[in-house]
């Protein structure tokens, strides 16, 4: 089918075939990988195009968006939360998602950790590390991880599942390495399956370097409009 959003089916299928080509250079199963359309500022019209090119897995930033537009989804694709989430706007979501993948802060954990038992129900979650220490970036710094992860542990209704991280974008390939030398470290102590890291500009190499997940905005979806 040819039309104004096919752009989207043949963004999808361009990435897979680069996640594929990273996978077998890496000699890593395609199926290692779960990519994420990331949907930030797009309209529900193309998320719904990305799922039906069979896009099962979406990644909100913003949950007052979130919540304006989930009504239009067509409903067979899983959503995860990867912005930085404050701790009165779980309630919103905590019954819609199945991972939270930003988490940063014991605050934060508590709160997720209280409104699961609330509502009957484990919430996956990842802890955020701020790999580059930049202070403009949430997460949590690579020595102060390993308190966050304990405490995650330790925490009832909530299912440590792994990390995320950005990489500085002018130096990603080196902290690609280094997130991931991290995360080999911790799971050593921490049971882990999931390494999220990789966006449009860096995730044949985040793949290269071990990520799990990657999150792809704009090479799916194109530039972004701010001003929605
Ligand atoms: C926006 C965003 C992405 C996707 O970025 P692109 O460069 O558009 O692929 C991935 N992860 C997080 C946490 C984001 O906020």
């Amino acid at each position: 089918m040819t039309d104004a959003l096919s752009f989207v089916d043949e963004n999808i299928r361009r990435i897979r075939g680069t996640i594929s080509n990273a996978c077998a250079k890496a000699g890593r199963e395609p199926k290692s990988v779960r990519l994420m359309a990331v949907t930030k500022t797009v309209a529900p019209e193309l998320i719904n195009r990305a799922v039906k090119d069979g896009i099962e897995l979406l990644g909100e930033n913003r949950v007052q968006e979130y919540l304006s537009k989930k009504e239009q989804y067509i409903s067979s694709a899983e959503v995860h939360i990867i912005g930085h989430l404050q701790t009165n706007k779980v309630k919103y979501i905590i019954n819609d998602v199945s991972m939270i993948q930003s988490v940063d802060s014991e605050r934060l954990l508590s709160e997720i950790s209280r409104l699961a038992v609330k509502n009957g129900r484990i919430m996956d979650i990842l802890c955020e590390v701020n790999i580059g220490g930049e202070d403009s970036k949430s997460g949590v710094s690579p020595e102060e991880i390993r308190d966050l992860l304990t405490a995650a542990v330790n925490t009832e209704g909530v299912r440590l599942r792994g990390l995320m991280t950005i990489p500085p974008p002018s130096d990603s390939d080196i902290f690609l390495g280094r997130m991931k030398e991290l995360y080999d470290r911790l799971s050593e102590d921490f049971p882990m399956d999931v390494l999220s890291m990789g966006m449009t500009h860096d995730y044949a190499a985040a793949v290269a370097h071990g990520s799990t997940l990657v999150r792809v905005g704009t090479g799916i979806f194109g530039a972004r409009n701010y001003s929605t």
